[in-house]
């Protein structure tokens, strides 16, 4: 038995059969096999090689078309290589004789030819170490490109466990074959996180060294809830958490009763729930839930799914569905959020070296504004269909703010030039989530429809804290005197400036924080759609002086400690129905 404590991201708790997806860069999966399995293997190695040297040869011949043959003799050396049968031959008796997958029969035969190259001492061979490097990852890549295609076939569904999952990797998991997952890497606020809740896929990450201590096929409990991940587990522990499962599924239940009931203190202020979407027809979880509309649309994921970049129609088709889903409730769509641990990273020639820091959300568009253009355009046609506002990402000056409305009149112009009917009256916003924007909210506020506060993103940024590190996210987190302070500040300026504050960061769907954002002021939270109910069970469990109260002894306060222990004992006297036991910080 070996037990992980990681970070819990997606409530709930699955039990099953682990499955390794394997990462070139980061970790070769290691599973034993049977001797009986032994033709499969081989035949897994031998299609790896050939697939790789296909590719060698169409490389070769087109470096031969477009440089000449000088440059294209590097490829015949690999190809070569890849043929050589005193390299072929070790990897296949490893298999045969050690039963272990064709990856580490791979990983372990180049690493050894590294290591002789590297041992020549000769400046020309230590180079060649550099192409076996290459070639080892390239064969590699075959082998555990595969894996996602071995997921989609497996009969029983099964836990997956990486060392690392991206976004799109997330969005794309079926979850007919997906119990849960778990990474070594990661963080509580990182997009993969995100999307787990948002399908409602236990999963724990920042498990640190999950993916090189368990084999494929090893038993697995994830417990989402407490963020412990035990392998192997003995038959009581099994028992033990099948238990907590039914717990868990009774309180989740007894929670959908309240998805009809309206979002209202005991003292009747009502509380606009709004659902955090990342696909259209995440609305009808929305609904289900009892969601009064949408807060949140992060419409880049739209290019996280899709193998080419979306064209005008696709996005129009995106939108105007949801608005149809909606049927009149609202839609808050937030431009293209591309950049940092989102899609432009895999796709870029050459990586940032600090993507969060880089060109990321509003700064990638301004800068890309063909891409831009054809967002807003779809965005506009599709406005005469429903109630739409649009919000930009991550402002944080004003003359970024000021360019995106110029380039969105621009094709207000152009539809209209063209007789394509859009609405000229759209709210436009923008999401506050870096601190120069909260401490210029003031003067943002002036320009702005709306705002929505963005804490994911206003966390990493204040307090210097990468959202998606696991080393370092027990310093991330909401409670944080620093953060509160420029939360206040902007609900100020939005209350002097008569425009609508609301909050969409991941806090709005943790119920620790629900008592201090309604007392801080706020009345519209938007979030991820299941977390919905159960914040409706506090909101109608409390009154407003309370939550008053307690916002002004939270600011009174100066260690996130503090703040926490205090929402945790405050929670606890107002709602003795045990949400208490399904708390995330
Ligand atoms: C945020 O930063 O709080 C936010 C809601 O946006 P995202 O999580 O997509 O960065
Ligand atoms: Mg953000």
């Amino acid at each position: 038995m070996l037990l992980i404590r990681g970070i819990a991201v997606s409530p709930g708790i699955v039990i099953g059969r682990a499955f390794l997806l394997g990462e070139v860069e980061q970790h070769v999966p290691h599973r034993s096999i049977q001797p009986a399995d032994l033709p499969v293997e081989l035949g897994r190695l031998d299609a790896a090689l050939s697939a790789a040297i296909d590719d060698l040869v169409a490389l070769r011949d087109r470096t031969n078309t477009q440089l000449g043959s000088e440059a294209a003799k590097i490829f015949e050396f690999h190809i070569g290589l890849l043929k050589d049968r005193t390299l072929i031959t070790p990897m296949r008796k490893r298999i045969e004789q050690q039963l272990v997958n064709a990856e580490v029969a791979v990983a372990e035969q180049f690493k050894q030819l590294v290591g002789q190259f590297q041992a020549m001492g000769n400046e020309m061979f230590r180079q060649k170490a550099n192409d076996v490097i290459d070639l080892d990852r390239r064969v590699l890549g075959k082998l555990m490109g595969e894996s996602e295609g071995r997921l989609s076939k497996l009969a029983e569904p099964v836990i997956i466990v990486a060392h690392e999952l991206t976004p799109s990797q997330t969005a794309g998991m079926d979850r007919k074959k997906v119990l849960g997952f778990a990474t070594d890497l990661g963080g509580r606020t990182s997009h993969t996180s995100i999307v787990a809740r948002a399908l409602d896929i236990p999963a724990v990450v920042g498990c640190q060294k999950l993916s090189h201590s368990i084999e494929d096929g090893d038993l697995l409990i994830v417990d989402g809830d407490t963020g412990v991940v035990v392998a192997k587990p003995d038959e009581n522990q099994v028992s033990q958490y099948r238990l907590q499962q039914e717990k868990y599924s009774e309180f989740r239940a007894s929670l959908r009763e309240l998805c009809k009931l309206p979002a209202e203190t005991t003292d009747g202020t009502r509380i606009r729930l709004l659902g955090n979407i990342e696909f259209p027809h995440e609305v009808e979880s929305v609904l289900a839930n009892g969601g009064d509309g949408v807060g949140l649309y992060r419409t880049e994921f739209l290019f996280l799914t899709a193998a080419h970049e979306p064209s005008e129609e696709d996005h129009y088709r995106a939108y105007a569905k949801t608005i149809e889903l909606l049927g009149g409730k609202p839609l808050t769509i937030r431009t293209l959020d591309l950049g940092a641990d989102k899609y432009t990273q895999q796709r870029a020639i050459e990586p940032e070296r600090n993507p969060f820091l880089g060109l990321r959300s509003i700064r990638y568009c301004l800068q890309n504004k063909g891409i831009f253009k054809t967002q807003l355009r779809a965005i506009m046609r599709a406005s005469v269909h429903g109630p739409v506002k649009v919000m930009f990402p991550l402002v944080s000056t004003v003359m970024e703010l000021r360019e995106a409305k110029l380039i969105l009149r621009d094709v207000i112009e152009e539809l209209d030039e063209e007789g394509i009917p859009c609405r000229h009256d759209v709210p436009i916003g923008i999401m506050v989530e870096v601190p120069s924007a909260a401490l210029m909210a003031r003067t943002l506020a002036a320009e702005s429809a709306f705002f929505s506060i963005g804490t994911n993103d206003l966390i990493q940024y204040t307090l210097a804290v990468d959202r998606g590190n696991e080393k370092v996210a027990h310093l991330y987190t909401g409670a944080s005197p620093a953060v509160l302070q420029l939360v206040k500040s902007v609900l100020r300026a939005g209350r002097r400036a008569r425009i609508d504050v609301s909050i969409c960061g991941e806090i709005a769907g943790e119920a620790l924080y629900t008592m201090l954002l309604i007392g801080l002021g706020f009345r519209s939270l938007s979030l991820v759609p299941s977390q919905i109910p159960l914040i409706k069970r506090v909101i109608r469990a409390v009154d407003i002086a309370n939550c008053e109260r307690l916002a002004r002894k939270v600011g009174s306060f100066d260690s996130e400690r503090q703040v926490l222990n205090y929402l945790r004992d405050e929670l606890r006297k107002v709602d003795p129905g045990n949400i208490g036991g399904w708390l995330a910080e």
